[in-house]
C-alpha cells in the first residue's frame, strides 16, 4: 500500500513535508501526484492533503483516511466529488501557541491603543493614552476549539475579562463560556474586542454583517484570523467608516492574495497579516499524521476527524 502526499504548494515546501514525513513513517512508499495508472491508484490507502486540486482523490478505490494538514477543512468540504471516506485535519500544539501569541499581541495592541501610537508617530504627535487595566478590557473569543480555546485562556491568564461564544456548552478556566444563539447578541454588545476563531461554514459565512457588527459595542475592534468570507468586507467598511468599529485587525480575506488596490490596504483604522497568525508547523505536524496512519492500521479510533454534516 502506498501513501499519497498531495496539494498545491511550492516544491520546496513539500519536500520539506516528505523529509519529515518519511523520517516520521520510516518504510512507506509514497506518491508526490494522483496516480493516473490504476494499478498505483489501486495501492493507495492514506491521501495527506494540502488544498489538494477538487477532484484529484477520485479514481482511489482503496483510500481508507485523507489526512489534512491545515487545520481548516472549509475548501477541502467544498470538493463535492471528495470521497466519502473519513477526513481529519490537523490539530497541531505549534500551531495554537502561534495562534496565542497572535490574539495576544492583537488584543494588548488594541487595549493599550499601540496602533493608534503608530500612527500619532506619524503625525508627529506626543499624546499619552488612558492606560486601562486587562481586566477593564473585555475580549470575546469566538469558536472555543482547539484555537480559540488556547486563545480565550491565554487572555484570561493575562488578566482579561475573558467570554467565550460557541455552538455546544464549553467549560475553560477563566473564561466565562456561553453557548447558542439567545447569548451571541448581549456578547457582542458587552465585548471591547471580538477575536474571531470560528470555523467556515454554512451557519458562519458573512457572520460579521451589517446587523452583527451593529450590535457589538460602539468603538469596539474586530480581529479576524480565522476565514475572510466570516466577513461581508463591504459592510466591515462601513462600520470602520462611521466609527461604529475603532479598529480591524485581518490576517484572512475573501481573495488572497488581498488584492491590490483593495481598501484594506490604506484603511487607517484596518492592520493586515498576511495569512500567518498560525501555521502549521511540519515539524510537529507529521507526528500528528504518524499516530493517525498507525491507529488506523491499527483499527483503533481516528484523531481530529472532521463531521462533514455540521462543516468541521
Ligand atoms: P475547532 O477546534 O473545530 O473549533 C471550532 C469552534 O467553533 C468550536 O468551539 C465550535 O463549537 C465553534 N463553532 C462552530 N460552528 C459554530 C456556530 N455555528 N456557532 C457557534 N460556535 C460554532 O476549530 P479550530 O481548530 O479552533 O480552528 C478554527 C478555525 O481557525 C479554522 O476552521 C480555520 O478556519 C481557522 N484557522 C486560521 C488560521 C490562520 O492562520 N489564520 C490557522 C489555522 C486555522 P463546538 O465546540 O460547540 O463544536
Amino acid at each position: 500500500m502506498s501513501l499519497l502526499l498531495s496539494g498545491r504548494w511550492p516544491d520546496a515546501e513539500r519536500d520539506q513535508w516528505l523529509s519529515l514525513l518519511r523520517a516520521a513513517l520510516p518504510g512507506e512508499t509514497w506518491l508526490l501526484s494522483p496516480p493516473g495508472d490504476p494499478g498505483q491508484a489501486a495501492e493507495v490507502e492514506v491521501a495527506i492533503v494540502a488544498n489538494p486540486l477538487p477532484g484529484s482523490l477520485n479514481d482511489l478505490p482503496n483510500l481508507r483516511l485523507i489526512q489534512s494538514l491545515w487545520a481548516g477543512v472549509d475548501r477541502l468540504l467544498q470538493d463535492q466529488t471528495m470521497p466519502a471516506v473519513p477526513l481529519a485535519r490537523m490539530v497541531d500544539p505549534a500551531m495554537n501557541e502561534a495562534m496565542a501569541q497572535t490574539a495576544l499581541w492583537a488584543v494588548l495592541s488594541l487595549h493599550r491603543g499601540f496602533f493608534d501610537l503608530q500612527e500619532q508617530q506619524r503625525a508627529g504627535l506626543w499624546r499619552q493614552p488612558r492606560q486601562l487595566r486587562a481586566a477593564e478590557w473585555r475580549v470575546l473569543v469566538l469558536g472555543l476549539g482547539e484555537l480559540g480555546g488556547r486563545v480565550a485562556q491565554t487572555l484570561a491568564v493575562q488578566g482579561y475579562a475573558v467570554s467565550g461564544w460557541s455552538r455546544r456548552a464549553a467549560s475553560l478556566v477563566g473564561v466565562d463560556c456561553q453557548q447558542g444563539q439567545a447569548a451571541l447578541v448581549p456578547a457582542l454588545a458587552r465585548a471591547d474586542v471580538v477575536v474571531n476563531l470560528l470555523p467556515l461554514t454554512e451557519l458562519t459565512q458573512d457572520f460579521f454583517n451589517a446587523t452583527s457588527l451593529a450590535a457589538m459595542k460602539r468603538g469596539a475592534s474586530l480581529v479576524n484570523l480565522a476565514r475572510g468570507a466570516h466577513i461581508v468586507e463591504s459592510d466591515l467598511l462601513t462600520a470602520l467608516d462611521s466609527g461604529q468599529l475603532s479598529r480591524a485587525v485581518l490576517d484572512v480575506f475573501v481573495h488572497e492574495p488581498l488584492p491590490d488596490g483593495h481598501r484594506f490596504w490604506t484603511h487607517p483604522k484596518v492592520t493586515i497579516l498576511p495569512h500567518c497568525a498560525a501555521q502549521t508547523d511540519a515539524r510537529s505536524a507529521v507526528a500528528v499524521v504518524a499516530e493517525n496512519l498507525r491507529a488506523l492500521r491499527a483499527g483503533l479510533p481516528l484523531q481530529h476527524l472532521v463531521q462533514r454534516e455540521r462543516g468541521y
